[in-house]
């Protein structure tokens, strides 16, 4: 069929889609590059504080690319071209072992990384998640996994049993982005996790409209009857933070604290902690 329509398909191929596709493989080889050899890319690590204390509690681990001629790339500009490709699974690994590397030097905080739906597509997912962080000398219980609903929805039970085996070896479990997904609530019964992240959005929008504030004060409830840890992500501003805190959300992560820092600005970011506890 595409043979047949093969004339009229490439007419209707406009530059720009071809440039796309063009970018796309020149991005992927560029990060095959910088994960077999490169020191491209960086693990930078955003404070979470406790609501009621302002305490720094746990740093979250996030990625950033620091392309030749690019210059510094998002997530979002390169994480999607990773999952398409698999390279998913060596980029997560090695920010996991970053994460625990930094986890050994921050005794008493948690490091939380985030793992994409493909790695949970391989069964040894928790087999090698537990070395990373054996080799590195790192207790699991300090690391917090952190992922999306979508692991949830697979319909087989590799997804499950994975998540079983991790949190059985020690790691804490965060579903991320809470909110967005899919069919949030019954997953929440089937999976045990530790932590929900309400989604940046609904923080957002604490504040402009009622629904927000009602969704917010719904997950907590539900949250906090379920035995769960809240986090409320995307907290820019003090009005946010307080209606957060007063909500009974658990822990706060947002530019209003700090942004995500590289890992030799983590001493100075923990020493101003008694600064952050003044602005909570
Ligand atoms: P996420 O896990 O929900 O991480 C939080 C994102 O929100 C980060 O964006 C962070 O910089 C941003 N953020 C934090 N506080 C605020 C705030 O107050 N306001 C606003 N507007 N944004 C805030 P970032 O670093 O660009 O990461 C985007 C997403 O990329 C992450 O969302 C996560 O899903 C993904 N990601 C990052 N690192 C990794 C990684 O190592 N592996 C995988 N699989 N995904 C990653
Ligand atoms: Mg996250
Ligand atoms: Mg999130
Ligand atoms: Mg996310």
């Amino acid at each position: 069929r595409a043979k047949s329509e093969g004339r009229d398909c490439y007419r209707t191929f406009t530059p720009s889609m071809d440039e796309t596709i063009k970018l796309r493989s020149e991005i992927e080889e560029d990060l095959r590059r910088a994960l077999a050899n490169g020191n491209e890319l960086e693990v930078h690590y955003q404070a979470e504080v406790d609501a009621a204390t302002g305490t720094i509690v746990g740093l979250e681990a996030l990625v950033r690319w620091l392309h030749p001629t690019r210059g510094l790339m998002l997530p979002e500009q390169f994480i999607p071209i990773a999952e398409e490709t698999g390279l998913i699974s060596v980029l997560g690994e090695g920010v996991l072992a970053e994460a625990c590397r930094v986890a050994r030097n921050c005794p008493g905080l948690f490091i939380a990384v985030n793992l994409s739906a493909i790695q949970f597509r391989s069964s040894d997912l928790a087999v090698r998640l537990i070395a990373i962080a054996r080799n590195a000398g790192c207790d699991p219980r300090q690391i917090e996994l952190e992922l999306t609903e979508s692991v949830l929805l697979d319909e087989d039970d590799t997804a499950r049993t994975t998540l079983i085996a991790l949190r059985e070896a020690g790691f804490r479990i965060a579903l991320d982005d809470f909110g967005t997904g899919y069919s949030s609530l019954s997953y929440l019964r089937e999976f045990k996790v530790d932590k929900i992240k309400i989604d940046r959005s609904f923080t957002q929008n604490l504040g402009h409209d009622a629904e927000a504030a009602a969704i917010v004060t719904s997950v907590v409830t539900l949250g906090h009857a379920m035995g769960l840890t809240v986090t409320a992500e995307g907290v820019e501003s003090r009005a946010q933070m307080q209606l957060l805190a007063a909500a009974g959300c658990n822990e706060l992560q947002g530019f209003l604290f700090s942004r995500a820092l590289p890992e030799n600005a983590i001493a100075a970011l923990l020493a101003s902690n008694a600064k952050l506890r003044d602005v909570a």
